[in-house]
């Protein structure tokens, strides 16, 4: 499996990806907005675009379905709920359907409402294993909730799902909020070392050639992850004195997610 990552360079700091199969060239495209760099990518690869997957409903991940499509006659698919509102849809997606693209490419399909309640993840069962996120987990960080999402379902998805994936899975989110992130994971934790020596090196690259994380160090330089830390919970009561000395996990996100919304 060969994966571009293609960095839009817009204000929204879009991350698209182009997934393809090194036997046949075909090639998937998760979340085209900038559908024209996605287009110019895959000819300098020398890759088809076959498929267009949408992480998810909000229209910077969906604007470029229609220019792509035009141009590659690419089929169309999202999560089975979000498919009406995208419009233009092929195929609904749901837990467990398996993506093939060309020979050798499999994605799973995760189910994993937070962000909004229609989103996918895409997981290459790989080695290394890969996730194309969306707005779900993003390195360092995790998406916000007020677009139609939900956080204690995203808290759900982190616990149940995310989690629970090989810490050597390679994570492939929708936006690059690498830097804002870290500094937020500092506020809450800024005895977190590992998040100051990223931050060092993510102030200084260009985000087209941003660090790609894995699951492991999400676990620990995420403060989305790190809810038992006695540092973040300790951090978290002087905002919240009423969540008590031994919150639980689920309360700790989301009053985790609360603060990042206006931090
Ligand atoms: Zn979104
Ligand atoms: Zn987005």
């Amino acid at each position: 499996m060969l994966t571009e990552r293609i960095w839009s360079g817009n204000s929204l700091r879009n991350f698209h990806y182009l997934i393809a199969c090194a036997e046949t060239g075909e090639a998937l495209a998760v979340d085209p907005l900038e559908w024209r760099m996605c287009l110019d990518a895959a000819a300098r690869r020398g890759w088809q675009i076959r498929q267009i997957v949408n992480t998810h409903e909000h229209s910077d991940h969906t604007g470029g379905n229609a220019g792509l499509k035009h141009a590659t006659g690419a089929t169309v698919a999202a999560h089975e709920r979000a498919a009406a509102r995208i419009g233009g849809v092929d195929h609904g997606l749901k837990a467990g359907d398996v993506i093939r693209v060309g020979r050798s490419v499999e994605l799973e399909c995760l189910d994993t409402p937070g962000h909004t309640l229609a989103h996918v993840c895409l997981l290459s069962h790989s080695d290394p294993p890969a996730l194309y996120c969306g707005d779900t987990l993003f390195n360092a960080g995790a998406g916000n909730c007020y677009n139609g999402g939900d956080p204690e379902a995203l808290y759900t998805t982190f616990v149940t799902q995310l989690a629970r994936l090989p810490e050597e899975t390679r994570v492939y989110p929708g936006h690059e909020y690498l830097v804002r992130n870290l500094e937020f994971t500092l506020d809450r934790e800024p005895g977190n070392e590992e998040a100051a020596a990223l931050l060092g090196t993510a102030r200084r690259q260009d985000p087209a050639a941003a660090v790609v994380t894995t699951l492991g160090r999400e676990k620990r330089i995420n403060t989305f992850f790190r809810l038992q830390s006695p540092e973040v919970i300790a951090r978290l009561r002087e905002s919240f004195p009423e969540i008590g000395e031994r919150p639980d996990a689920k309360t700790v996100f989301v009053k985790l997610r609360e603060l990042r919304n206006r931090w």
